[in-house]
């Protein structure tokens, strides 16, 4: 019988790193485009990034997550900043972010940009499942030298064995996005985490609780609980899977569909 708790499932960190392979180029990340508007946090400009290193059943996004090779373009962070701060100056956005992949791969290029934002009038929202600064505590370090800079750590269910079903990743690893951020509130980095909770129970999401309050009491505060969007790609894709979620929300309407993060 498999042993769940060692062997079943990817490497998160593996894959990081096949990945940016494919979708990072020196200074340069692939994205889809470079500044739409989201009504998160009260308005924000964000651009679409390509390469996860998860694979979430409910994932929305798909073939930036899923075909990285064949999908958008590469960018220097300059250009990233000049299509981010083009569009949030139109809706008149302070927040800019990167979204539908993971924001921590291609670590040049995300300090380039972080850099470019330091210098201006913008906060960025880093969108990360935790995987690489659950890994590597000396780049949660290297992301305090930022001010203008929030990351958000999205935990995908509620206990190891939740999260190795949604995403087929080693059960291990669930350990790592609360060491990120653990990593990130000692190094003094503004951050919050994020639960995906569609397919937990209200034990599961006590379980998570706890285990967030032990990484750090005042997590708790800014919790954010995240249900999944029934978009139909995304429906069919849990049905294929055998997975049905205990809550979800509904495609209200064209735009609300656009306004989705990863
Ligand atoms: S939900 Fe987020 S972490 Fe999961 S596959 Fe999609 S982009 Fe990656």
């Amino acid at each position: 019988m498999q042993n769940l708790a060692t062997d079943a499932g990817y490497d998160p960190i593996a894959l990081a790193t096949a990945t940016e392979k494919v979708v990072v180029d020196g200074n340069r990340r692939k994205y889809v485009q470079l500044g739409r508007p989201l009504r998160f946090y009260g308005g924000t400009t964000s651009a679409t990034e390509v390469g996860c290193n998860l694979r979430c059943k409910f994932c929305f996004s798909d073939k930036p997550v899923w075909k990285p090779k064949a999908t958008g373009k590469f960018y220097t962070p300059q250009q990233v900043f000049d299509g981010l701060v083009k569009t949030a100056k139109k809706h008149g956005h302070n927040l800019i972010s990167a979204s539908a992949s993971e924001g921590t791969l291609g670590r040049e290029h995300l300090h380039e940009l972080l850099a470019l934002v330091e210098q201006s009038e913008y906060i960025y929202i880093l969108e990360t499942n935790g995987m690489t600064l659950g890994a590597d505590e000396e780049f949660a370090k290297s992301l305090a030298k930022y001010k203008r800079l929030h990351v958000r750590v999205s935990i995908k269910g509620t206990s190891p064995e939740e999260y190795h079903k949604l995403t087929g990743a080693k059960p291990d690893s669930y350990r790592l996005p609360f060491l990120g951020l653990r990593h990130l509130i000692y190094a003094g980095v503004s951050c919050n985490a994020c639960v995906m909770i569609s397919f937990s129970d209200d034990e599961g999401i006590k379980n998570v609780k706890r285990m967030l309050a032990d990484t750090h009491p005042g997590i708790l505060k800014s919790l954010e609980l995240e249900e999944i969007t029934l978009f139909p790609k995304v429906a069919e894709r849990l049905k294929r899977e055998g997975l049905r979620p205990i809550t979800a929300r509904r495609i209200r309407s064209k735009l609300y569909g656009r306004n989705t993060k990863g």
